[in-house]
């Protein structure tokens, strides 16, 4: 297995779209690292640089120590397993798994044992002999990942396999592909756009956005300390909410909601990072969790009094749209047993402790 390092890579399309800049990743022997952002950040891109499917611009990549920039694919020791799949489909699932190394002039034993080990290793041995179109779609979800592995690569590279599958398959495919990880020790990059996937599968997350990289950091870090406010934003479900408001000082330091009477007390903790920006304009950054039902409150929670807009109950919890004076929706992730009504008038507690301050001309946390 392998390292990969990819530094300060750039990627200019021709008719000069800048797809990927100074973009730096340090991934480490059998780490599991996803790029994760919104469709068109570059994530793609920056895989398919590492794979060889596109020229790099400017910047080294290295696989093992050794820069492969002007290395062919072939000749990388990679194996890319693609959304759509790639299967031949006038080849059997056999000989689909079978054709790289066949390829490659590996003696027929030796293709049989690891075509036949994947197989079992992806319980797909019962499908050898069928054609692709004879199969479901997680099952050649399936074949794809074999193929991928007969090769027992430096590198896997999986660029959002999941993403044709149904709900429930995904998370199925999700769980065998971590555990797959871990059987087989090897250094995986996972490109996808949905921050679940990413939250759930990887050691390390690099967030996207536009062709830069936001921020590297492992799950928990990126959810609970994100640099700015577009991490904050795109981690988590449902997403932080982000009220717009300014810093005043009135005895203690409190943060006032734009165009409302909404103020909430900051907390000690927090008025060494907020006191340089008394009279100016920040983002107040709130995950759902931390708002709620005011009788559940914790007593130094701040209180607020909103208007419910939409219930959506999950079962054992409820999400709760809801606007404040200022008419701007926000949401809350509460206990079932509260069960408020659409247009209900109630008392929220904000969990001020929790609450990030994000500056409002940079989006950058304040710290
Ligand atoms: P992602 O995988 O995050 O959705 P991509 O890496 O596919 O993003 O694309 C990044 C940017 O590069 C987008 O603006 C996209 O339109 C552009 N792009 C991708 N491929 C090409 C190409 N072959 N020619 C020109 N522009 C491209």
């Amino acid at each position: 297995m392998a390292s990969v390092q990819i530094s300060n890579v750039s990627k200019v399309y021709d008719g000069g779209v800048v797809a990927v800049q100074d973009v730096s990743i340090d991934i480490q022997d059998k780490e599991f690292v996803v790029l994760v952002g919104p469709s068109g950040c570059g994530k793609s891109t920056t895989l398919r640089m590492v794979a060889g499917l596109e020229e790099i611009t400017g910047g080294p990549i290295s696989i093992d120590g050794k820069i492969v920039n002007e290395v062919a694919p072939k000749d990388r020791d990679i194996a890319m397993v693609f959304q759509n799949y790639a299967l031949y489909p006038h080849m059997t699932v056999y000989e689909n798994m079978a054709f790289g190394l066949k390829l490659r002039k590996f003696p027929k034993a030796e293709i049989e044992s690891r075509v036949r080990e994947a197989a079992q290793i992806l319980g797909i041995e019962e499908y050898l002999q069928r054609k692709p179109k004879a199969l479901s779609g997680g099952q050649r979800q399936r074949v794809a990942v074999g193929r991928a592995i007969v090769r027992k690569p430096k590198v896997f590279l999986f660029d959002e396999p999941l993403s044709n599958l149904d709900a429930k398959l995904r998370v199925q495919m999700r769980t065998e592909i971590s555990k797959l990880h871990h059987r087989l020790e090897a250094t995986m990059i996972y490109v996808t756009h949905d921050q679940t996937e990413a939250m759930t599968m990887g050691d390390r997350i690099v967030v996207m956005k536009d062709g830069i990289v936001h921020q590297t950091d492992t799950p928990l870090n990126l959810y609970n300390f994100p640099e700015n406010k577009f991490v904050a934003g795109f981690i988590g479900s449902p997403a932080m909410n982000f009220m717009e408001g300014v810093v005043e000082q009135n005895g203690g330091l409190h943060f006032r909601e734009k165009n409302s009477p909404l103020t909430l007390s900051v907390p000690k903790e927090k008025e060494d990072t907020l006191k340089s920006m008394v009279g100016r304009d920040v983002w107040m950054g709130i995950r759902p969790e931390h708002i709620i039902d005011a009788h559940a409150a914790p007593a130094q929670a701040a209180k607020a009094a909103v208007k419910v807009e939409v219930v959506e109950p999950m079962g054992n919890e409820i999400f709760v749209y809801f606007s404040t004076a200022s008419d701007t929706q926000y949401v809350a992730r509460i206990h079932a047993s509260v069960a408020p009504k659409t247009g209900q008038a109630m008392e929220f507690g904000f969990d001020m402790t929790k609450a990030l301050f994000f500056d409002k001309a940079t989006e950058k946390v304040l710290r």
